[in-house]
């Protein structure tokens, strides 16, 4: 059934009021293929709005993906494939793997949001992407409702990055996903942040999938922003990668400059680092700030407008390339 003049605050947890002309939940392909047929545009796919700042109502139609269940769908002498619906809470499917003993998501544990967005941005948490343990997709076109398969390299996963980013960006809604995880010999990462330090403080010497899992959960919930309390969408601007010639010039001024080196010989710095150089860090404008814990996170402090958020957000954009030359890139989608 399609509803008019839905307000869509409990669908984004920026909390932002934004409403949509119109407005349907699918909880199948067949369900979607008929919203489709209705002929309303644009169409909008909407899955937990956690990486997404509406900064006005949306006209078109917008369709929230509720398709579930979980499925085997076979395995070899290492790993389990498993087939996700879309519409499927991220972390439930984690819970769900690392309770039944599969290995390979136990990092990207408590990232809000569904199983079908997680390859829009290659979703990446404590060294792990979504990439790592991606097989294909499904999804529905939405000009012609048609289900097309999309393999490995045709995602072109990248940093917070895929096809459905760039030239398919808005064209698809991906109705499932499946994985390939590890049934035994899990090979688990525990170098990234302080994941170890974390393990040791609770006193665990061999990990489970189980413990890093809870580690994971335990290192976000300390530092960033509960959405049901605060209105956030996590990181806001993407790291910038940048040359060795940029980071240079910055240590000239700035000697304790932060930098992770790329494969590829340029460097990615944090753009946390640099929004609190700018002085931004904890700074409140109107019901809109920069968290005090985490200068990446943006949050609504009630009653935010999309409109104010994104004024701050280029603002601070503005004061890093004036402080560092350094254009920092939002990682949320600005609708
Ligand atoms: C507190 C917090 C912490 C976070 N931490 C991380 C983190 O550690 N790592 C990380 O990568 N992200 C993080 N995020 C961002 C967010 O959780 C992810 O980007 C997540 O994948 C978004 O999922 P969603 O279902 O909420 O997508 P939405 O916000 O609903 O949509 C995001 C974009 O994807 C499109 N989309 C949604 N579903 C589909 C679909 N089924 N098919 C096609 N397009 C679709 C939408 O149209 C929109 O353009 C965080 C967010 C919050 C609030």
């Amino acid at each position: 059934m399609i509803h008019q003049h839905t307000s869509l605050l409990p669908y984004n947890t920026f909390g932002i009021d934004a409403r949509a002309a119109f407005f349907t939940e699918i909880c199948s392909i067949q369900e979607l293929q008929t919203a489709l047929q209705a002929g309303i545009q644009p169409v909008m796919i909407l899955g937990g709005g956690s990486n997404m700042l509406l900064t006005k109502d949306v006209s078109g139609l917008v369709i929230k993906n509720s398709i579930s269940g979980i499925n085997l769908a076979g395995s070899d002498a290492e790993k389990t494939f498993i087939k996700v619906g879309g519409g499927v809470v991220w972390h439930d499917f984690v819970c769900w793997a690392v309770e039944n003993g599969y290995g390979g998501v136990e990092n990207l544990s408590l990232i809000p949001g569904t199983v079908g967005a997680s390859p829009v941005q290659n979703i990446g948490a404590y060294g792990v992407e979504l990439k790592d343990v991606f097989v294909e997709l499904e999804g529905v076109e939405l000009a012609t409702g048609q289900v097309h398969t999309f393999g490995h390299a045709a995602c072109r996963f990248g940093y917070r990055d895929s096809v459905f980013k760039q030239e398919l960006k808005g064209k698809y809604c991906i109705t499932s996903v499946t994985f390939a995880l590890t049934h035994h010999a899990h090979r688990l990462n525990i170098s990234y942040g302080d994941i170890q330090k974390t393990l040791e403080s609770n006193g665990v010497t061999e990990p489970t999938i189980a413990d890093v899992s809870r580690a994971v959960i335990q290192i976000r919930s300390s530092k960033l922003p509960d959405p049901a309390k605060i209105g956030n969408c996590g990181s806001f601007f993407k790291n910038p990668e940048t040359s060795r010639t940029v980071l240079e010039r910055i240590r000239l001024s700035h000697p304790q400059v932060v930098s992770y080196d790329l494969p590829d010989g340029r460097v990615k710095i944090p753009a946390g680092w640099l929004i609190e150089q700018c002085g931004w860090k904890g700074e409140k404008v109107g019901n809109t700030g920069c968290y005090e814990k985490q200068a990446l996170v943006l949050v609504n402090y009630g009653g935010a407008t999309g409109a104010e958020v994104k004024n701050l957000a280029y603002a601070i954009i503005d004061s890093v390339e004036k402080t560092f030359g350094i254009r920092l890139e939002p990682e949320v989608n600005i609708i």
